[in-house]
């Protein structure tokens, strides 16, 4: 049985789309995305948070701040043991410790909250609000936020479920044929990995009620057996999240280190700001994305393209919303006020 290294796990794991793609077919267009107009409710979510646009709908139309009911959204995916990426059953940190990052930001008072590498509690956008309500700070990390978040009477809880743990375990086995943990039959391990060595997963939600407010949350576990301590995109306000109550509202998901270095959420509300549609800004700031990840030749495929997956997704004032991702096949979820559905996000290069 030959075992392999962590580096070339980890280059597997993140060569994995590259080595199914074809070729660039350039800002694949999904067509209009047009809500309801300027008086209507919309929630837009990632591919994942179908349940979270429904919940922050109903939410809403009941008469909750679309921030409230964002959260209350994205809290569902949060608590679901389920879901791998996201708060509870999130896949830990190299070391087996689940630390999650979350941001929240509130359009009529632009004012915004966040958590980063935050332990033991299960919903870091509720701690993220409170950050934004009840302290002078934008951002609150590791042990702070924790003690934060007791203060305002949330409970410690083991966040790693044993689901969470054995993905881990497996991962932990195979770091190196070097060391004297032991992995059992290689070939199974590395189909059941792959998904969390490449990791994806974190949900966005962003919402506008009839009065033209504003909202958007970002919450994850962040990278599948990140470095402690690691944050990534999802708690920093420009990067994963970003909302302008007279322009629009963005957030993002995927390889959250290049999302940092352009500001991709801001980016995407100020290229609406300069009159494109919510897709035609994602898209626009996803080749920003891209330009800039050529500059650091180990993030790219040998024909030049990115070999990581992100996406982002928006809506603005006037309830129109779009998503685009780095590469085609996502999707992203959407409650324009009729319907609650999942729609394809425009891309920039398309899979095989
Ligand atoms: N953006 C997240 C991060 O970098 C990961 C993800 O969306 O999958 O932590």
């Amino acid at each position: 049985m030959s075992r392999f290294s962590r580096r070339g796990f980890i280059r597997t794991g993140l060569g994995m789309a590259a080595a199914s793609w074809l070729l660039p077919v350039k800002n694949g267009s999904a067509g209009s995305r047009s809500g309801g107009g300027e008086n209507a409710f919309c929630a837009v979510a990632s591919g994942n948070g179908s349940r979270a646009t429904e919940k922050a709908m109903n939410l809403m139309r009941r008469g909750s701040d679309p921030l409230d009911a964002v959260i209350a959204g994205v809290n569902i995916v949060e608590e679901d043991p389920d879901d791998a990426s996201v708060g509870y059953g999130g896949v830990p940190n190299e070391e087996g410790v689940v630390e999650l990052d979350a941001s929240v930001m509130y359009g009529p008072t632009h004012a915004a909250g966040a958590v980063a590498s935050l332990r033991n509690i299960k919903t870091p956008s509720r701690v993220a609000k409170l950050v934004m309500e009840r302290t002078g700070h934008a951002l609150l990390v590791g042990e702070g936020a924790l003690r934060f978040a007791k203060a305002h009477g949330f409970k410690e809880e083991d966040l790693l479920t044993e689901k969470a743990r054995a993905i881990w375990l497996k991962w932990k086995e195979t770091l190196s044929d070097r060391d004297f943990w032991l992995s059992p039959d290689e070939k199974t391990i590395m189909a059941e990995l792959r998904p969390y060595a490449e990791h994806y997963g974190t949900i966005n939600c962003l919402a506008k009620n009839s009065d033209g407010v504003l909202a958007g949350v970002t919450t994850t576990s962040g990278y599948a057996f990140k470095l402690p301590g690691r944050v990534g995109d999802s708690p920093i306000i420009g990067a994963g999240l970003y909302v302008d109550n007279a322009v629009g509202a963005a957030g993002s998901t995927g390889y959250g280190e290049a999302n940092i270095r352009t500001c991709g959420s801001f980016l995407v509300v100020q290229f609406m700001s300069q009159g494109r549609s919510p897709e035609e800004a994602c898209l626009k700031a996803m080749q920003v994305v891209a330009e800039k990840a050529s500059l650091l030749p180990g993030l790219l495929d040998a024909e030049g393209r990115p070999r990581f997956g992100h996406s982002f997704y928006a809506l603005n004032k006037k309830g129109d919303f779009g998503s685009a991702s780095m590469w085609s096949g996502h999707t992203f979820a959407v409650h324009d006020g009729t319907e609650n559905k999942r729609l394809e996000s425009a891309y920039l290069y398309k899979r095989k």
